[in-house]
C-alpha cells in the first residue's frame, strides 16, 4: 500500500479512494448490531464509506452495497439521514 493511501478510504459505491472527510461512514455497532451514520461519533464495529454524492448514494441504495457489506439491514431512517446529509 503506498504511504499516500493509508488515511484515504474506499466508496462502497464507486471504489474511488477519497479523504475520510469527504466520506460518510455509516457503521454496525459490534456491541447491539445498530446501524448508523458515524460520521463524528465513535462506534466500533463493521464500517463502510460513501461519497457524499446523489449518485454514489442511489447506486449504493439499488444494489444494497451497504447492506451487503455490514451484512445487516438499512434502517430507513439511516437512508434518510443519507439524503439529509446530501442537503447540507
Ligand atoms: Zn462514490
Amino acid at each position: 500500500m503506498k504511504p499516500e493511501r493509508k488515511f484515504l478510504r474506499q466508496c462502497v459505491s464507486c471504489k474511488t479512494y477519497k479523504k475520510k472527510e469527504d466520506l460518510i461512514k455509516i457503521t454496525k455497532n459490534k456491541k447491539n448490531g445498530d446501524v448508523q451514520i458515524n460520521n463524528e461519533l465513535l462506534i466500533q464495529g463493521r464500517s463502510v464509506y460513501i461519497c457524499k454524492n446523489e449518485k454514489c448514494i442511489e447506486n449504493a441504495l439499488k444494489k444494497k452495497k451497504i447492506e451487503n457489506s455490514i451484512k445487516s439491514n438499512l434502517p430507513e431512517i439511516v437512508k434518510e439521514e443519507l439524503y439529509t446529509v446530501l442537503k447540507k
